[in-house]
């Protein structure tokens, strides 16, 4: 199952793809994650992507899609994916529309969770992501068990810097620009689900499961 989740930031993507990925065996693939961990590990990329990320912008196209393209051979990802966080622009969208019909394959369904710009200015001032294992929670709808501490793997929990009010504006306007024209590319191509984003997150699972089914 090649799955891609849409929406802005903050809508749950990460949340949502994490419970897919279990639930499916696949791989969840986030360039956000990506981008973090090379950041973490001082690689050019991601010395190069950092202040793209700190101003609330997107990574440019060119340093984007060759990634994804070469990580979409890796092995594990045979059987399909969730791809959280890309694509972000048209160009992106073609390029890997390009690169699946190159191996006669295509994307199964572009999952649109759906939450109102009201809303995400909460969700993102209460997002807190682990220093070690990149779980997700947020301090009032998803708290972790131990206040400040992963239920994971009991490591540090981190406001991310992008997450500041200032930043997240920033994001949603460059989201409307240029990543919500995502949703008319998908539809078009007869792969767009939509989901209300603003429900528990085990009500979205559910609603995503019945989708794709069981
Ligand atoms: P969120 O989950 O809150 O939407 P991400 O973790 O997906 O945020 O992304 C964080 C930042 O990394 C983005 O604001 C952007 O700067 C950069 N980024 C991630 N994926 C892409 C992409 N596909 N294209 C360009 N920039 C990206
Ligand atoms: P994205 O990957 O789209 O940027 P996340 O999955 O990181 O979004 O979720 C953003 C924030 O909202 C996190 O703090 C997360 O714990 C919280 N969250 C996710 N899903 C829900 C939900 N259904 N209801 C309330 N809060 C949620
Ligand atoms: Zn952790």
């Amino acid at each position: 199952m090649k799955l891609i989740m849409l929406g802005a930031p903050g809508a749950g993507k990460g949340t949502q793809a994490k419970l897919i990925a279990d639930k499916y065996q696949i791989p969840h693939i986030s360039t956000g994650d990506i981008f973090r961990a090379n950041i973490k590990d001082g690689t050019e990329l991601g010395m190069k992507a950092k202040s793209y990320m700190d101003a609330g912008g997107l990574v440019p196209d060119e340093l984007v899609i060759d990634l994804v393209v070469d990580r979409l051979t890796w092995e594990d990802a045979k059987n399909g994916y969730v791809l959280d966080g890309f694509p972000r622009t048209i160009p992106q969208a073609e390029a890997l529309t390009k690169a699946l019909a190159e191996k006669g394959e295509k994307i199964d369904a572009a999952i649109d969770i759906d939450v109102p710009d009201e809303n995400i200015i909460n969700r993102m001032g209460g997002r807190r992501a682990c220093v070690a294992c990149g779980a997700t929670y947020h301090i009032v709808n998803i708290p972790p068990k131990v206040e400040g501490k992963c239920d994971k793997c009991g490591a540090d929990l981190i406001l991310r810097d992008d997450d500041k009010p200032e930043t997240v504006k920033n994001r949603l306007e460059v989201y409307h620009e240029q990543t919500q024209p995502l949703i008319d590319y998908y539809k078009a191509e007869g792969v767009l689900k939509e989901v209300d984003g603003t429900v528990d997150m085990n009500d979205v699972f559910n609603a995503i499961v019945q989708i794709l089914g069981a």
